[in-house]
């Protein structure tokens, strides 16, 4: 199998080739819409890989604990409304949002699952949560007194999570207030508590000491607070022991791709291919500039391919003259700056079969998955799905792994 073309992808059938007539590895699965015909880049979803990935996660937990997911960021760019479904389908009832937004267009897909807000509820919006039965994460005395009052006032138990922060100094009550909240018990009242939860900021590293620390820690915060159930790890702390874990879990990254554990081959299965259209090519010769501000000049004669894709699709500009894309089974190297909507690579290496006007280069892929192209960016996998961009073509696919 040639190694441009994902797998499970069956080559271009005749209507798909471009019009000079060159054949060439397409991400379509199947032909026809003219929409995908003109598509200058084709984001493929691999929904059956995240619902492989949610069983592989759910497998690692104890008997008894309870795989729950993280949509937010509509779930890190895979899109939250097709997702969704999937993991429902496979048996997750706890889903996690970062805003009220977020949790409002879920409940509309998911009628009965548990839908948190991690961020908790802003001043005034508390209401909001009630009506569409969202609850909030509690991160603070002050949000924990606002449940507690619009409990009092509808006059029934409200269902909330309470966070405490066991060393992330980010979000969630500090050991002063779980202390404030031992004391006056009252605090509480009205408010029905489903889960105690906190962040591990180092569950990446299994040997990092913070791990522990913070384990050790929320034990502690915890024995002062009623008996609730936990919730405790992401996807990196999935794969840390499972007194790690707590009762419910809380991955996001894993589900969707991503390699939970930094020094280690990743365990879960892609779900993201990203492929563009090759505009141009080019030949120019040895010294010649390429692109913006001439940041580039050729080293040799060089074959230059203009790829359909820019750092408004989220294509980052960090990647100027340092990323990379597959055509073929071969590495075409970033050169120039990346422009708004085009980017060029040295195609010199690539066989000229491999490379043709109307082709596809893989941006994201089997040989180079989303984590690659983040640490030729300088950054992290999370960041590169977040910002995936808005004008692909975009396809679901349900039928792999
Ligand atoms: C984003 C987030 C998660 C998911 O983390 P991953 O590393 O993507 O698995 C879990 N819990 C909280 C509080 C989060 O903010």
């Amino acid at each position: 199998m040639r190694s441009m073309q994902p797998s499970g992808i069956s080559p271009p059938r005749a209507e798909d080739a471009p019009s000079d007539g060159v054949s060439c590895a397409s991400p379509f699965r199947t032909g026809g819409a003219d929409e995908a015909k003109s598509a200058a880049a084709v984001l493929s979803i691999d929904l059956a890989a995240v619902a492989a990935n949610y069983r592989l996660l759910r497998g690692r937990l104890a008997p008894g604990a309870v795989c729950g997911a993280v949509l937010k960021a509509d779930a890190y760019g895979l899109g939250a409304t097709r997702v969704a479904p999937v993991l429902a389908a496979e048996g997750a009832r706890s889903f996690f949002v970062a805003h009220l937004e977020e949790a409002l267009s879920l409940r509309r897909i998911l009628t009965s699952a548990r839908i948190a807000v991690l961020n908790g509820a802003m001043p005034g919006t508390e209401p909001e949560f009630v009506r569409y039965d969202v609850l909030p994460v509690l991160n603070d005395l002050g949000a924990v007194e606002r449940w507690s009052a619009l409990a009092r006032d509808l006059g029934r138990r409200l269902p909330a999570l309470l966070q405490l922060d066991t060393g992330m100094a980010r979000v969630g009550l500090t050991a002063d207030e779980v202390a404030r909240l031992a004391e006056q018990p009252d605090r509480l009242s009205g408010i029905k508590l489903t889960h105690i939860m906190s962040h591990y900021a180092c569950a990446d590293e299994p040997d990092h000491p913070l791990n522990g620390e913070q384990r050790a820690r929320f034990d502690a915060l915890r024995a002062q607070l009623p008996a609730t159930p936990t919730s405790l790890a992401n996807s990196a702390a999935i794969f840390l022991p499972p007194v790690y874990h707590g009762d419910l879990v809380r991955p996001g990254a894993a589900l969707y791709g991503l390699n939970p554990r930094s020094n280690a081959p990743n365990p879960m299965n892609p779900a993201v291919t990203l492929h563009a259209r090759i505009l141009q090519l080019r030949d120019i010769p040895r010294g010649a500039p390429v692109g913006y501000g001439a940041t580039y000049r050729a080293k040799r004669d060089t074959r230059v391919a203009t790829l359909a894709l820019g750092y408004a699709d989220g294509y980052p500009w960090s990647l100027g003259n340092r990323g990379s894309v597959r055509i073929g089974s071969r590495r075409a190297p970033v050169i120039g700056r990346v422009s708004m909507d085009l980017v060029t690579v040295d195609v010199t290496e690539v066989p000229v079969e491999d490379c043709a006007p109307g082709s596809f280069a893989e941006v994201i892929g089997p040989d180079h998955p989303v984590d690659s192209v983040a640490a030729e960016a300088g950054t992290i996998g999370y960041e590169i799905l977040t910002r995936l961009g808005h004008r692909f073509h975009r396809v679901y696919r349900t039928d792999s792994t």
